[in-house]
């Protein structure tokens, strides 16, 4: 990381980090950020350099000081060996596993996955004779080391589960893991590295889709993939034979959404577990699953290994009409309803887990939504959803 700015041996906290990592305005006439370095060819002055490829950067796709800033920054604050970024979240998912199987292995993937990691694996991976087991999340090491085979290469994780919020014992499936000689990779877009850090748990591989928080504002798409020392190697490896390489503007959209992070995540953090203490109370909802709510069955875990979460979490309602949630997610003002999350405004999504799931159960008799808290005042917030289930009691008062 030769790049930091003022280079010194004192450790600073996450958030002056973010600030100042990645960045260095004398290599640019004095200007505080990295300009958007556009390009394919990069010229060498010599047959000798052309040769030896001995200059830092030799093909736009191998890397610009643009990606090199996101890059430092992104390892510093992972606590990483290496990162490499991705043009989507889910690349950085696929092209993380490709790294490190071969025909005939098998991976172990949690049945709460990000679903299209699952398609991933049920179609491509399959197709590549690499074959998958899902596992329940919350396993107790014991019960998981019985899923494990000779071929067994990688254990994926994802910690709190996508839509359904299980968390996971990282330490603990980590230290299975490498006693196997396995693999440990994990989905960590929900806490991002402030709030988590994977690899001090013993994770080997940290997979941010930057889509999510690092960017924040929803305007543009992006993956990282950060590894420890041991994993160096194979990544740099599947990076350079995929040609895997993020879009231009989106790294610097990626850069310039991190330096706020630490305050936008600290207000996600506190608004969302006060609008879901707020709804635990609410007459329409029969359960709020937040890790950081001591009623959630994974909380200890989130108390124990996480610094903060983020705004994401899910209720479910006390059993209604289609007619009734419609009319209340139909009509709220504030709270758009899409897929995505991590950007600054609230977000509603109906959701069903169960066609995405194989090895756990979903019995909730009512339906369930996943939010996510922007950054918009409060009082507003619950204003909007008020409205909204004042719109589903009259209309589920009508229909029963
Ligand atoms: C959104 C998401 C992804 C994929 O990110 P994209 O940039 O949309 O490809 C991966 N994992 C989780 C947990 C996500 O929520």
């Amino acid at each position: 990381m030769s790049d930091e700015k003022k280079p010194s041996n004192k450790a600073s906290s996450p958030a002056t980090d973010l600030v100042h990592k990645g960045r260095n305005p004398n290599q640019y006439a004095g200007f505080i950020n990295p300009p958007v370095y556009r390009g394919s060819t990069v010229l060498f002055p010599t047959l000798e350099l052309l040769k030896s490829r001995a200059q830092p950067y030799t093909y736009g796709r191998r890397g610009t000081p643009t990606t090199k800033s996101l890059e430092d920054a992104i390892c510093n604050l992972e606590g990483g060996a290496i990162t490499i970024l991705t043009s989507s979240g889910l690349q950085a998912i696929t092209t993380a596993l490709l790294a490190f199987v071969e025909h005939g292995d098998h991976i172990l993937i949690p049945d709460s996955v990000y679903a299209p990691t699952r398609t991933f694996c049920d179609i491509t991976m399959a197709r590549l004779g690499i074959t998958t087991s899902y596992y329940d999340p919350t396993l107790n090491a014991d019960s998981l080391e019985k899923l494990i085979t000779s071929k067994t290469k990688i254990i994926l994780t994802e910690s709190p589960g996508s839509q359904t919020f299980e968390m996971q014992d990282i330490p603990q499936i980590s230290k299975l893991a490498h006693k196997h000689d396995i693999w440990v990779l994990m989905d960590n877009t929900w806490a991002t590295p402030l709030y988590f850090k994977a690899i001090e748990h013993g994770v080997d591989v940290s997979i941010q889709a930057a889509t999510k928080y690092i960017v924040g504002h929803a305007d543009a798409l992006l993956g990282t993939i950060t590894g420890n020392q041991r994993a160096a190697n194979q990544l740099n490896s599947i990076k350079e034979n995929l040609g895997v390489c993020p879009g231009t503007e989106e790294t610097f959209l990626a850069l310039r959404g991190l330096r706020t992070m630490a305050v936008r995540l600290e207000h996600h953090h506190r608004s969302g577990v006060e609008i879901a203490n707020w709804l635990s109370e609410h007459e329409c909802v029969a359960r709020v699953i937040h890790p950081a709510l001591e009623s959630h069955p994974g909380h200890d875990i989130w108390k124990r290994d996480f610094c903060g979460a983020s705004g994401l979490f899910a209720i479910t309602l006390k059993p209604t009409s289609q007619e009734a949630l419609a009319a209340m997610v139909d009509h709220l003002e504030l709270f758009g309803m899409g897929y995505s999350w991590g950007g600054f405004e609230s977000l509603i999504l109906p959701f069903d887990p169960r066609p995405f799931r194989s090895v756990t159960t979903w019995n909730e008799p009512g339906p369930a939504l996943r939010l996510h808290i922007g950054l918009e005042n409060l009082n507003d917030l619950k204003s909007d959803l008020e409205a909204g289930f004042e719109r589903l009691k009259s209309v589920g008062n009508e229909t029963t």
